[in-house]
């Protein structure tokens, strides 16, 4: 047997390989585990510490849970995070494309590039799904911001041709140049670690030609595409309007050939019935964002709508309409939301969206998402609330004032 390059000990709480079930632990839990880590970052073992074991506990007084998966968040709107300009279209125009026209400086791209991956690392965020501004150049400054930090992640820049300031706006001929010039790049770095995607940022803001060519071009690379979809009344207004031939919003999706199993769908607040049964046999995957539909007034996404199809859920942030880099804060938020819907989750399902269930709506479930050997050993050592057992899910997610992580590592290194 190789000798591991690292081991951590300590207690620790992982998704077990099956989903979760109403009234099945989908937990597995270690009072005191031996994790062992390889060369390459992966978990080669996992399992009790032995009794008269040498190794001291990593982290005194914290837990092990896999690195959480944030699947939609804004770089360039790390600045206006709290901005309470909504509704959505408004919330666009006031607080967001002046902010995100600053990102065609270099300068100030890097500046909260580094503000970013602090506050992804702060609250143990090992993977996400980014949507940049419209100016490539900020995508490569994040990228390389990603690459020195450590992080893994998805990103594009945002594609917009129209219906926005010129500042935000890039011809489609030289966004998409653009975007292969960053696939030749970035794409699959460190071993894939880093992707890019296709993001083409709402229909609203893409003309035909853009969308068709975005799609074109994550074809021929079999990179994933994210956008936002069903999210407020006046958006999907707006959209019905710009495309009177299409019969839903999905369908202007689906007719320039957006949607499929690498496709990440932002909300889906107000999808019909209809939509949800296509979202489902596309095997599109879908990014709740409750703190963020809380705060613009855009309204409640029912999870039940997406989990009894069987479509691959996980949790977003939306920063900065969400107002927390914290995917625990988001597992809150969720919690609330189902409430309000009248279609209640538990803490532990809510953590193996946080999770595995992230990890599997970016295409990862193999890779992250769970502490198994042949993982990667993105792993996170998060306080231990003082609580008894039976409570001890419930209060990792749910207290807002808990401490940030302890420690972050992607591939069993740590991040600062
Ligand atoms: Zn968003």
């Amino acid at each position: 047997m190789p000798s591991p390059h690292r081991t951590l000990r300590g207690p620790a709480l992982s998704p077990g390989a099956a989903a979760p079930t109403p009234g099945a632990a989908a937990l597995l839990r270690w009072d005191d585990a031996l994790i062992e880590i390889d060369a390459q970052g992966a978990i080669t073992a996992i399992g009790p510490a032995p009794a008269d074991c040498p190794v001291p506990t990593t982290h005194p007084d914290c837990v092990l849970l896999p690195g959480l998966v944030d699947t939609h968040l804004h770089f360039p709107q790390t600045r206006v995070i709290g901005s309470a300009s909504g509704p959505l279209l408004e919330w666009l125009e006031r607080s967001v494309f002046p902010e995100e026209a600053r990102f065609a400086e270099v300068a100030y791209a890097a500046e909260v590039a580094r503000e970013f991956c602090d506050a992804l690392i702060a609250q143990g965020t090992t993977c996400a799904a980014i949507y940049g501004s419209s100016h490539p150049v900020a995508s490569a400054v994040l990228f390389a911001e990603l690459e020195r930090r450590g992080l893994r992640a998805t990103l594009g820049p945002a594609l917009m041709d129209r219906n926005a300031p010129n500042e935000v706006l890039l011809e489609a001929s030289a966004a998409l140049d653009a975007c292969a010039a960053l696939v030749e790049r970035w794409h699959g770095c460190d071993r894939g670690r880093l992707r890019v995607s296709i993001v083409p940022r709402f229909a609203l803001s893409c003309t035909t030609p853009l969308m068709r060519g975005a799609a074109d071009l994550a074809a021929q690379h079999g990179l994933w595409i994210q956008t936002h979809i069903a999210e407020n009344h006046g958006e999907i207004a707006a959209t019905a309007a710009a495309f009177p031939d299409a019969r839903d919003y999905l369908a202007v999706y689906e007719e320039h050939g957006l949607v499929g199993a690498r496709t990440i769908l932002a909300h889906c607040i107000w999808l019909s019935d209809s939509e949800w049964d296509r979202v489902a046999s596309a095997d599109a995957t879908v990014a709740h964002c409750p703190d963020s539909n809380f705060f613009l007034g855009s309204g409640r996404m029912t999870l039940g709508r997406a989990t009894t199809r069987g479509i691959r859920v996980g949790l977003g942030t939306d920063i900065g309409a969400g107002r927390s880099f914290s995917v625990r804060r988001i597992a809150a938020s969720a919690y609330d939301n189902a409430l309000v819907v009248g279609d209640p989750v538990d803490a532990e399902r809510l953590l193996w969206l946080a999770t595995t269930g992230g990890a599997r709506a970016l295409g990862l479930g193999d890779v992250v998402g769970r502490l198994a050997p042949g993982f990667d050993a993105d792993i996170i050592a998060v306080p231990r609330p003082r609580v008894d057992d039976a409570g001890l899910v419930d209060a990792l997610l749910f207290r807002h004032d808990a401490p940030p992580v302890a420690a972050t590592y992607v591939r069993g290194t740590r991040l600062a």
